[in-house]
């Protein structure tokens, strides 16, 4: 799905003009001087669009739903900085220190969590939820949730559990309260190495699992045929992608520049890996969750998409960490729903053609157990 932002004060003020359109439909169009194109997603959110709106519209609950059965579920937010990931994911929190955010603006994140709850209880209490959030910076993975100063942990690999960060902090919930405030913990330390770190928020990647163990024997095959194959315990990863602008347009040196090369490294493993995945056209009018669709965010990668079944070589998981982490979501079984973030700004124009570029050819990219 694609989300266009309302153009921000200083956008406005300085002049800029808007050039992306949302034609209805799932239909975006982008008109400039020398570019004029349209492409369709299934669904596309335009600066109107309220939170709610992109959570209804996008199957977020379908998602939760499919992880509380027991699949692995991942939603992306991609795009430049500044594009709106993070406000579409967690509404303006992000931002403010001082007061909560309206119920109103609330993100993908919170809305997701009240469903999963009211899921969780009308199924009976026979599941256990709890939460990890991780931050992946620089190839460094963190812990969000743990306290005192950050520290690098180490990424593993096991016959049982396939890659997992060795010491990560997964704390139980059961509370729409105690998750939103782990979320909120999380994001204010990533939050303060931002203020240490120029820029840093916008150049890592942030994770956030919610685990769904069940603690009794479930009932088998509940609306599920045989082509499905639901692991026991389902999750559902929330991440916050690294801003996908190019280097050069950054202007990154030194520091900066290892940063965006590692962002890039992840980002290019991400499309890499999607691209060796099954490619298949998706159905135009399926639901975005539905359609079991994997979005690559990033890459020269995507060329790979478009290989026939027999040319795809092994999915290299292990060439960054993020692709790591997201073995399971990414591979068998797992659903994605990608989540494009765009500026409407003339200003934004590349970056916001190129987001689009990838998340259209993306579309046609589906994932079979
Ligand atoms: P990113 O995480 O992609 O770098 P942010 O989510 O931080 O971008 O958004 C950048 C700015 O735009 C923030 O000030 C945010 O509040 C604002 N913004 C983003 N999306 C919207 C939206 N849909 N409606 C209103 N303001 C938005
Ligand atoms: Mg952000």
């Amino acid at each position: 799905i694609i989300r266009v932002r309302p153009l921000t004060c200083t956008e406005t003020r300085r002049g800029d003009r808007q050039v992306v359109h949302s034609l209805g439909d799932g239909a975006v169009h982008v008109s400039a001087a020398r570019h004029d194109a349209t492409f369709g997603f299934s669904a596309v959110f335009d600066a109107g669009a309220s939170q709610e709106a992109v959570f209804e519209g996008s199957g977020m609950r379908q998602l939760v739903e499919l992880a509380m059965d027991g699949f692995s579920c991942t939603v992306f937010a991609f795009g430049q900085t500044g594009s709106g990931k993070t406000y579409t994911l967690m509404g303006p929190l992000a931002q403010s220190d001082t007061e909560p955010a309206s119920p109103a603006l609330l993100g993908l994140m919170q809305r997701s969590f009240t469903c999963l709850l009211e899921q969780s209880r009308s199924r009976g209490s026979d599941r256990a939820l709890s939460a990890s959030y991780l931050e992946i910076y620089n190839e460094q993975v963190r812990d969000l949730l743990s306290p005192g100063p950050p520290c690098a942990l180490p990424l593993r690999w096991s016959k049982t559990r396939g890659f997992y960060v060795e010491n990560q902090l997964s704390v139980e919930f059961e509370s729409l309260e105690a998750i939103v405030s782990l979320l909120l913990q999380g994001s204010q330390r990533r939050r303060t190495s931002a203020h240490a770190l120029n820029r840093h928020s916008s150049r890592s990647h942030a994770l956030l699992t919610i685990h769904i163990r069940g603690r009794a024997v479930s009932a088998p095959g509940e609306g599920w045929g045989v082509s499905a194959c639901p692991s026991k315990q389902g999750t559902l990863c929330f991440v916050d992608l690294a801003g996908s602008e190019r280097v050069k347009e950054t202007g990154s040196s030194g520091e900066l520049s290892v940063e965006a090369n590692s962002i890039n490294r992840s980002l290019l493993a991400l499309g890499k890996s999607w691209g060796t995945l099954h490619g298949s056209p998706a159905g135009p009018h399926q639901s975005p969750v539905a359609s079991f669709v994997a979005h690559p965010p990033a890459g020269h990668c995507i060329s790979l998409l478009a290989k026939p079944r027999g040319k795809r070589t092994h999915i290299p998981f292990r060439d960054s960490k993020l692709t790591r982490l997201l073995a399971r979501s990414l591979g068998g079984s797992g659903i994605t729903l990608m989540v494009a973030c765009i500026s409407p700004s003339s200003r934004c124009l590349s970056e916001t053609l190129s987001t689009l570029h990838y998340a259209s050819r993306a579309r046609r990219v589906t994932t079979r157990p």
